[in-house]
């Protein structure tokens, strides 16, 4: 970063900034004669600048964002554009890193300047609400990008890609929250645990892509066949759960004898030119006591699903 001279010496016109446009008159002139211009090779970081306002006149500045690494935070600086504005006004520090992108040469403009500039000269004021009105638009428009990509991530990682359900990796999140708010509120909460039968048979005579359909199918019926306070996740394989909270024993027995029934007339495929045999699922049911955690209550569910398994299938047990 070296100094080249000043503005007033330079081949640079006042009309060609921005920031300065229609302020092209003979007190600017005299204003900005004195300021440096610095010469800045590429690569090379702009340093010890803070709280000055710096105008490309040549090449290009790349602004990084902190703690962002990469283009998706880079903002480009063209010659005639400027950065460092908010800078002045707030006079604190700058937290974004500047780098050259391009051999570039930089007005560098001190604050007590921008200041005069800006009491001096209603359009140098206009300009710069406009460019810090822009500025505020396009950060409110990453954020709202930043925030619908996150979504997106948030619930790729809490769903099953296949069926849609929540995954494991939600129910360790949430099952213990479930319980213990469940707890708190002296509420019952019911888990009825499901697993398809002879899944494995049906994926050997059929393939196991019919087989993922036949998933996504049964995790149909079992999201469709509950209330919106309930959750239905994809517990493994063929594995899946249905989380009823404020439900006692009794009531979650109806709901699973209400699954199992849609389960055996659900159709995997509505061109029946494949005759598909029905689904059937065995169901176990269990409720939260008083003493209990997560874990026991998940290897009641387990104990009892291993009951109705036991007694044939396509069944409930508690
Ligand atoms: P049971 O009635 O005793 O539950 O018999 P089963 O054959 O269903 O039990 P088992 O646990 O032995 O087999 C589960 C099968 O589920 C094995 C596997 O091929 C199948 N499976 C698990 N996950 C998937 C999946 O994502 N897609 C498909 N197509 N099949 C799956
Ligand atoms: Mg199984
Ligand atoms: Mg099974």
């Amino acid at each position: 970063m070296d100094s080249i001279g000043t503005f007033g010496a330079s081949r640079y016109a006042i009309r060609d900034l921005q920031l300065l446009r229609d302020a092209d008159t003979p007190a600017v002139t005299r204003l900005l004669a004195g300021c440096a211009v610095l010469r800045v090779t590429r690569g090379n970081r702009v340093e010890g600048l803070h709280a000055r306002l710096l105008i490309v006149l040549a090449g290009a500045l790349g602004i990084e964002a902190e703690g962002f690494v990469g283009d998706s935070g880079l903002t480009r600086i063209l010659p005639g554009e400027s950065v460092g504005e908010q800078a002045v006004l707030d006079e604190a520090a700058n937290l974004e890193s500047i780098v050259a992108l391009e051999d570039s040469e930089v007005l560098v403009i001190e604050p007590e300047l921008v200041w005069q500039l800006i009491e001096q000269h209603n359009g140098v004021a206009r300009n710069l609400l406009r460019l810090l009105s822009f500025r505020i638009r396009a950060a409110n428009a990453l954020l709202r990008r930043r925030q619908k990509l996150g979504e997106f991530y948030r619930q790729l990682s809490m769903n099953d890609g296949l069926t849609g359900l929540y995954n494991r990796a939600w129910l360790n999140d949430m099952l213990p929250k479930l319980v213990g708010r469940a707890r708190q509120d002296g509420m019952p909460l019911s888990l009825v645990m499901i697993d398809l039968d002879h899944f494995k048979r049906f994926n050997d005579t059929h393939g196991h892509m019919i087989g993922d359909h036949a998933l996504v199918t049964a995790a149909g019926v079992i999201r469709a066949g509950l209330r919106p306070a309930d959750f239905a996740v994809r517990y493994g394989g063929e594995e899946m759960m249905a989380i009823l909270p404020h439900t006692a024993l009794s009531a979650a027995v109806l709901v699973a004898e209400r699954l199992c029934a849609r389960l055996r007339e659900s159709v995997v495929f509505d061109d029946m030119r494949l005759p598909l045999p029905h689904l059937t699922g065995s169901f176990g049911v269990a409720s939260l006591d008083s003493h209990q955690d997560e874990r026991s209550l998940v290897a009641d569910a387990d104990a009892a699903l291993y009951r109705a398994k036991q007694a044939g299938r396509d069944r409930i047990c508690t």
